[in-house]
C-alpha cells in the first residue's frame, strides 16, 4: 500500500467511536467492550475496512475488530465508518507483531488476512503474516476451532504460506488457486485489493487453516 502522509489521521482516528486507541487494557475483556458474547474476528491489514465493514453490516451476530499499522490508511476505513450504524466493529492501529499484548489466549474465532504484505526479500520472511512466527502468535489468541483464511494474488507467497502452516503444524481444511472460479465465490466478500487485482484478470488464491 502506498503510504502518504495524511494530516490529522492520527486526531481523526482518536476522535472515531470505532477506534479502540489502547488495546492492551481490553486484553481479555473484548466481550465486555461489545456488551455479549458474540465470536470475535480479526482481519490484520485491514487496509481501507470494504472487506470488513461489508461483512460487520452482513453478520451483526459476529464482533469484528479490524487492526491496520498505518493511521494514513487506517483513517480510510474511518472515514467509512461514518455511514456504518451496527455496534459490532472496532478498529485498531498497531502492528500485528503485538497481537498477543492485545488479545488474550482464545478470545479470538477467525483470523482474516487479505492480500498481506509479500516480504519478497528472504530475509524478511519472518515479516510476513503467514510466516511460522506469526502462526504460533495466532495458535495463541485462537480458540480450539478458530481458522485463519488468508488470500492473495501472489502466487509466490500463497505457496510460501502453504508450505508454512503446514510446518507450523496446522491444516488445511481447503485451498483454492482460483477463488473466483471455485465452489467458493458465492460466499466471497472482496477486498480494495482484490478488486483491482481481479480487474486485472489475476487469480485469486485462498487457504482456510486450522489446527
Ligand atoms: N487487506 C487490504 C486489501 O486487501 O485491500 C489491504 C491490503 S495491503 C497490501 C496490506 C495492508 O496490511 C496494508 O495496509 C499494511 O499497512 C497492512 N499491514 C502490513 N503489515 C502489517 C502488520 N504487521 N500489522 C498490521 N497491519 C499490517
Amino acid at each position: 500500500m502506498r503510504l502518504r502522509n495524511v494530516p490529522g489521521a492520527a486526531d481523526m482516528i482518536a476522535a472515531s467511536p470505532f477506534s479502540v486507541c489502547e488495546p492492551e487494557e481490553w486484553k481479555g475483556r473484548w466481550r465486555e467492550m461489545f456488551g455479549n458474547d458474540r465470536p470475535i474476528h480479526i482481519e490484520i491489514g485491514m487496509g481501507k475496512g470494504k472487506f470488513l465493514l461489508t461483512l460487520a453490516h452482513k453478520h451483526p451476530e459476529i464482533n469484528y475488530i479490524g487492526i491496520e499499522k498505518f493511521s494514513s490508511v487506517l483513517v480510510r476505513a474511518v472515514e467509512k465508518t461514518e455511514e456504518f450504524e451496527g455496534d459490532n466493529l472496532r478498529l485498531i492501529r498497531m502492528d500485528a507483531e503485538n497481537l498477543e499484548e492485545v488479545f488474550e489466549e482464545g478470545e479470538v474465532s477467525r483470523i482474516y488476512l487479505n492480500f498481506s504484505d509479500p516480504w519478497p526479500k528472504e530475509r524478511h520472511a519472518k515479516r510476513r503474516l503467514t510466516s511460522t512466527r506469526f502462526y504460533e502468535r495466532y495458535d495463541h489468541i485462537l480458540a480450539k476451532d478458530g481458522q485463519v483464511i488468508f488470500k492473495t494474488d501472489n502466487r509466490g507467497l500463497f505457496d510460501f504460506s502453504l508450505e508454512q502452516t503446514e510446518e507450523a503444524g496446522w491444516k488445511l481444511l481447503n485451498h483454492t488457486f482460483d477463488l473466483h472460479n471455485s465452489e467458493y465465490a458465492k460466499e466471497n466478500v472482496m477486498t480494495e485489493y482484490e478488486t483491482r487485482f481481479s480487474k486485472e484478470g489475476k487469480p485469486i488464491c485462498r487457504l482456510v487453516a486450522y489446527r
